[in-house]
């Protein structure tokens, strides 16, 4: 079968922001298509092109799917790290319409036998694509890879602005107890205080870039042809049904993980989309460890520690006396000079391991996982839940305080860690994790959401159902 002899099969354009915790979920979703006999373009940046070969994760084995790239727009750069996510969207918000348009254009001319473009699913961060797809008039899915929670917050952050909430008069609003004021006006959101709110609000600048950017990427969203989220009914039911009447169709055809785990063998189910080398060698190591006795520590693959948190989460993990499995990647620390201190490394060796970066979801599943000290991302929640952990939430930026503030108060599967880490708090909340009443507890919950997210992805499932009319209602419909 070649795609040769369909030229008529329908052709998805995908668009991630170029952010592991972005492409992660798009390149599932563009899987789950291709396997619906959809021709997929995956598009990244060259940087990331780059480093997917590099880490050994680009490569289609498939000639109905391939890669495509963009530039980003900054200055080049020859190393593996994350890049400056602001600097990010800033940039492609300025240079992303034209570039984009150029390879929508060389790919409808394409002599190669790619079929004609017939759909965009575009990150909902880099929404000049509903206007590209307008342009070529084609339907136009936008992804937010964040939670519906989050998007909620940022459909009212103008009314947030309005009613004098943000700007922060000053920075010592940062700390005075401000943040922890009440927002009650939000439909579909309970118990929400100002520092549960994606950190874009914490800043003193009426113009500020970012805030400018949110606004306009949200607004802009609202005329795409529809809205998904990786995420499911059941889990954000209220949120979704508040949302819906502000936005285009909403669908939650999450985790998409779990619905790219049941297709079968001969898919492209294993394709990975790693910017850094994955490391597989934890799995036996973790294999030799005792049911529920491993804390899993990894903050993803943007937040960095301080030498000083690194010591504090060190010696935390160190006194708890309990095993953990800790990724730092090669640019987790701020500052060339860190190391994790001797006495530490020695101590610890019988029961810690430290690695660069490992197959999460493979991790997550072990059954020596009995809690995960996260940074709260999207996708490390809902992959914790999909596997019945219990998390330690330490949020760093963007959405990542109300993912925590979901697991921890409204979903009971997350304790939350002060954001000045201290190694005292670290040893009794994993304590309690492991050992104590709260764990085991916390640990039910847990396995009541995977079993939640197992039955949306089920034949019939919510998310099962949903994928179904998204392809069928909107992918495949003519503008
Ligand atoms: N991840 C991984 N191995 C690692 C660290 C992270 O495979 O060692 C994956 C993880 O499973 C998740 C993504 O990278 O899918 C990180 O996304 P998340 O939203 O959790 O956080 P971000 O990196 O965007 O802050």
């Amino acid at each position: 079968m070649s795609h040769f002899s369909e030229p008529d099969k329908p052709h998805a354009v995908f668009l991630p922001f170029p952010a592991q915790g972005h492409i992660n979920p798009m390149l599932k979703l563009a899987i789950l298509l291709h396997h619906r006999d959809f021709y997929i373009t995956f598009v990244n940046t060259e940087y990331n092109q780059r480093r997917l070969q590099k880490s050994g994760a680009a490569g289609s084995k498939s000639p109905d799917f391939q890669f495509e790239t963009i530039p980003d727009g900054l200055p080049p750069a020859d190393s593996d790290t994350t890049q400056h996510i602001p600097s990010l969207c800033l940039s492609l918000k300025e240079n992303g319409l034209a570039l984009f348009r150029q390879l929508l254009v060389k790919l409808n001319s394409s002599t190669g036998g790619v079929p004609p473009i017939t759909c965009i699913v575009s990150d909902a961060i880099m929404s000049f694509s509903v206007v590209a797809a307008d342009e070529i008039g084609v339907p136009c899915v936008c992804f937010r890879t964040t939670n519906a929670c989050c998007f909620l917050c940022y459909k009212y952050l103008r009314k947030i602005m309005e009613k004098g909430l943000i700007p922060l008069k000053d920075s010592s609003y940062l700390t005075n107890g401000y943040l922890d004021t009440n927002v009650d006006f939000i439909p579909g959101l309970n118990n929400m205080r100002i520092r549960d709110f994606p950190t874009v609000i914490r800043t003193t600048d009426t113009n500020d870039p970012m805030i400018t950017f949110i606004l306009g990427e949200t607004e802009r969203t609202s005329k795409a042809s529809a809205i998904i989220f990786n995420t499911f009914d059941a889990l954000e039911a209220e949120v979704l049904s508040a949302l819906s009447p502000l936005c285009p169709p909403v669908y939650a055809i999450g985790p998409v993980h779990l619905l790219v785990n049941q297709l079968p063998e001969n898919s492209l189910k294993f394709m990975g989309g790693n910017l850094w080398k994955e490391e597989s060698e934890c799995i036996e190591w973790l294999n030799s460890k005792k049911p529920n006795s491993v804390v899993y520590v990894n903050f993803g693959s943007i937040t960095v520690l301080t030498p000083q948190q690194l010591v504090e989460f060190a010696w935390g993990l160190a006194n708890s006396k309990k095993n953990f499995f800790w990724i730092i990647r090669s640019d987790t620390i701020v500052g060339d000079s860190a190391n994790l201190p001797s006495e530490f490394v020695e101590e610890t060796k019988e029961r810690g391991l430290i690695g660069r970066w490992c197959p999460q979801e493979q991790v997550l599943n072990h059954p020596s996982i009995g809690a995960f000290l996260t940074h709260c991302g999207w996708n490390s929640t809902i992959e914790s839940m999909c596997c019945g952990v219990p998390m330690i939430c330490w949020p760093f930026f963007s959405d990542q305080f109300i993912n925590c503030r979901c697991a921890c108060t409204e979903w009971g599967v997350g304790l939350e860690i002060d954001n000045n880490v201290n190694r005292n708090e670290v040893e009794n909340i994993v304590r309690g994790l492991i050992d104590g009443d709260k764990g085991k507890q916390m640990k039910i919950k847990a396995i009541e959401w995977k079993n939640k997210a197992k039955e949306a992805t089920e034949i019939n499932g919510s998310s099962y159902t949903n994928l179904d009319k998204l392809v069928k209602n909107v992918l495949l419909s003519r503008k």
